[in-house]
């Protein structure tokens, strides 16, 4: 599956409408871009807790499952996937603030490109239009901003083909023509069967805390040894085989020799950023590409490799190079790991104190 044209013009148009802003807003790096006023938002009494917001979802994918056949944690990985993408693009996606879903169709889309009106919400006019508007609720009307109507409509489009994992690959292909956004939507699905369940948070620092290591600010540093035009990432400092973890819950998507990085491990989370970890002097022997991963799971140790033919070691002090890329869709773009890996610490640190 190539890229079509019309995603080669989407390519354009994200590139225009994204400006080069690295760090978007939302998920991972929220807490460095919301204003006051939205943090006191959140704290209001009648805003539903991290724990009611997954217990909401969690029924309403029960919900859409028992109705189409398609297990909770596809219809959880479509829902992800969207809404990663809503909040990567909040402006040509919006989403309402009480919204339980992070699915997004556009009025066209969801009422049919000819159909006059592009509020409507009668599933017969929106089907007459090929619209994909479906009435997810029962309530005999289909409404786009509504999270079952929404989720509904987009998982009816997605088992077009039929249910097996197969049919459902295609049918993601055909309804989103984009294999990352397939890629995207199996590896939340893979995640949400291995753990078998919706509330996947949690994050740890990629070096054991208590161990000795250093790292400063070292974005868009020429001078650092990541093999980029801009350094896009951080470098940790540290003894050659000192244990590197897993930063988050993911799924290995890329494990092996880069003439640059060395020996190194790219782990995708559910908030659809890629972890990168490279120089490393080895893997944790049992990882695979495919496999799940959960915050401070071992995945290799610190090494100096790369620069150079596969096994080049030592043309610099050993050190993990820690990079974080967001994909926004069709392209992905770097951002500070710096304040991250600030925070993880800190909250290793606090957790450990409160464990004495
Ligand atoms: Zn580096």
């Amino acid at each position: 599956m190539r890229p079509t044209r019309a995603a080669s013009a989407l390519v354009a148009a994200l590139l225009a409408a994204c400006g080069f802003g690295a760090a978007g807003p939302g998920t991972a790096s929220a807490a460095s871009v919301v204003l006051p006023h939205a943090i006191a938002a959140t704290r209001s009494s009648d805003v539903p807790s991290g724990a009611e917001i997954y217990q909401k979802r969690k029924q309403l994918y029960d919900a859409i499952s028992a109705k189409t056949g398609l297990d909770w944690q596809m219809v959880a990985a479509i829902d992800q996937y969207e809404r990663t993408m809503s909040r990567a693009h909040p402006k040509s996606r919006p989403k309402k603030d009480d919204a339980v879903v992070g699915v997004y169709v556009s009025e066209s889309d969801w009422s049919g490109n000819l159909n006059p009106d592009p509020d409507d919400d009668n599933p017969s006019s929106i089907r007459f239009f090929y619209g994909i508007g479906r009435d997810g609720s029962g309530d005999g009307r289909a409404e786009r901003e509504q999270d079952e109507d929404a989720l509904y409509s987009v998982a009816v489009q997605a088992l077009k083909q039929g249910i097996s994992d197969d049919d459902f690959s295609i049918g993601l292909w055909e309804y989103y023509h984009n294999t990352r956004a397939v890629q995207r939507i199996l590896q939340y699905a893979k995640m949400y069967r291995h753990f078998d369940r919706l509330d996947l948070r949690g994050s740890a620092f990629p070096l054991p805390v208590g161990h000795s290591y250093s790292f400063r600010s070292t974005w868009g540093n020429g001078r650092s040894w990541g093999g980029y035009r801009i350094h896009e990432g951080t470098d940790i400092f540290a003894g050659h085989g000192v244990t590197v973890r897993s930063t988050c819950y993911g799924v290995v998507e890329i494990k092996g020799w880069n003439a640059f990085g060395g020996w190194r491990i790219g782990i995708r989370d559910l908030n659809n950023l890629y972890h990168y970890y490279a120089h490393l002097s080895g893997y944790e022997k049992s990882l695979k590409v495919g496999d799940i991963v959960k915050p401070g799971q071992t995945i290799g140790w610190v090494g100096s490799s790369g620069y150079g033919k596969p096994g080049t070691q030592g043309k610099f002090p050993p050190h993990l190079h820690y990079g974080v890329y967001r994909d926004r869709g069709l392209v992905e773009w770097a951002f500070d790991p710096y304040p991250l890996l600030k925070r993880w610490e800190r909250d290793e640190f606090k957790s450990l104190r409160n464990r004495k």
